[in-house]
């Protein structure tokens, strides 16, 4: 089987690549090895809500239609809203195909699936950035008798069993698992490392919404500083609900969920935790009052002053000064750990030297080193918002254009960040 492009995965980020191919009259075929959204259809849990309003996603010919833009979707809604658009776009999806390698072929590339083998001059791997959750090595040290599981196998806490659960890591995914699980009647532990604070609603507003507007979310992966460190930083503390309420480390104080430093290791049955809470708590609580004071220049600066809510600051995040060190795991009083630890991509079965030595790809803002070949969808890959819904109609425009310029084959390979 033959075609120009072959794009790997029918998440939104693929859907919107095809698009943008159809765009400039490139035939292609998504293959994907579940049903379209099959992220959000598997690898979630029950109760998830996205955490960017509705509004928020703004794909190639395509957005949100309903009567709440500043709502914010479920899991079933999300599949919904995707397969819609893979509709809407009448994109080539071949669904229960897996690709089991991606090698260089005569031409190109050869794409072995469980249903044949394709032959492609271009590939764009838009698998996903959250494919694998990451779990620390120590994982192995936790005594027998503590279930352990992944937030891609929790569900909601009636799996759990009863008595106290550690949460490992207060990002997105950790602090609203923390919640979830705590409100069950099981006491949380919740392990904090570094984390990005940030409030819901800010000034009247949600804090999505300033930060489209002021422009962070544009920000480019060729005008920041430190590219590695901005992509590899954890998710905003945020939640998604109807009464908008901000999920952070203080409302979790307050329903009684215990903070702990981050995991430094476990040994002879006690887990050890880094002293550095109150620090990592003090940079959040700065890196936030910086966020919000962009937004309050930039509503100087717009003449906005009038139309929206007077600037306020926040509490800073409460915790001990001096909070426990260790946790004997073999005393009973933690049942379960849940590593909310990050996720990463799993390309395991791309046979191409484009690996860097920790085993992510090489790539120039999406354009990865190995010719006609390029990724979607991972954080920071061309803008701050790149991982997100929202993201990907910029980034398959650019993708897209230099995918063309390339197969026209005019002798000129163009450097990634002119498109
Ligand atoms: C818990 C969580 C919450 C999130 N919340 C939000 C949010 O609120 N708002 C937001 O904008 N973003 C959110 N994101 C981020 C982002 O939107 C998702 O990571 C999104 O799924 C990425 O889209 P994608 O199309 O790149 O990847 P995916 O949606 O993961 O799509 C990749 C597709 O590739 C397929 N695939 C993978 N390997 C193969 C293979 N070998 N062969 C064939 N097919 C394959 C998969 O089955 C999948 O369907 C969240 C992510 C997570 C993990």
């Amino acid at each position: 089987m033959d075609a120009t492009t072959v794009i790997i995965g029918a998440g939104h980020a693929g859907l919107a690549m095809s698009r943008r191919l159809a765009e400039r009259s490139i035939d292609h075929v998504v293959l994907e090895r579940g049903e379209v959204a099959n992220s959000w259809r598997t690898e979630r849990w029950d109760s998830l809500r996205l955490l960017t309003p509705n509004w928020q996603s703004r794909l190639p010919g395509y957005g949100y239609e309903g009567e709440e833009p500043d709502g914010f979707r479920d899991m079933a809604a999300t599949v919904a809203f995707i397969e819609r658009y893979a509709e809407v776009v009448a994109a080539p999806v071949e669904t229960h195909t897996t690709v089991t390698s991606v090698r260089g072929g005569d031409d190109g590339y050869e794409v072995a699936t469980s249903r044949g083998t394709w032959r492609a001059r271009s590939v764009v791997l838009a698998s996903g950035a959250c494919n694998i959750p990451c779990v620390p090595a120590v994982a192995g040290l936790v005594p027998s008798g503590i279930a352990t599981l992944t937030p891609m196998e929790y569900r909601n806490p009636d799996q759990l069993g009863e008595g106290g659960v550690m949460v490992v890591g207060a990002s997105a995914t950790g602090t609203q698992i923390a919640d979830e699980v705590h409100r069950s009647g099981r006491p949380v532990t919740l392990s904090v490392g570094e984390h990005v604070r940030v409030p819901r609603v800010y000034r009247g507003r949600d804090i999505k919404w300033w930060m489209d507007r002021v422009g962070v979310l544009d920000e480019r992966y060729d005008e920041v500083d430190n590219l590695d460190r901005v992509r590899s930083l954890p998710s905003l503390q945020l939640a998604g609900s109807d009464d908008l309420r901000t999920v952070d480390l203080n409302s979790l104080t307050d329903i009684g969920v215990k903070l702990i430093g981050r995991l430094a290791g476990i040994g002879h049955g006690k887990a050890q935790f880094s002293g550095s809470l109150p620090n990592v708590c003090a940079l959040a609580d700065l890196k936030m009052s910086r966020l919000l004071d962009r937004i309050d220049e930039w509503v100087v600066d717009t003449g906005l002053e009038g139309a929206v809510e007077p600037p306020h600051r926040f509490e800073p995040t409460r915790v001990e000064s001096s909070p426990p060190l260790g946790l004997d795991l073999t005393s009973g009083e933690i049942r379960t750990i849940i590593w909310a630890t990050g996720f990463r991509p799993d390309h395991s079965w791309l046979d191409v030297p484009v690996f860097d030595r920790r085993g992510r790809i090489r790539h120039d803002g999406g354009v990865v080193e190995a010719p006609g070949m390029y990724l979607m969808g991972i954080p920071f890959l061309r803008r701050r918002k790149s991982s997100l819904i929202d993201g990907a109609a910029d980034d398959a425009r650019d993708l897209s254009a230099h995918l063309a310029a390339w197969l026209d084959g005019n002798g000129r390979r163009p450097h990634a960040a002119e498109v």
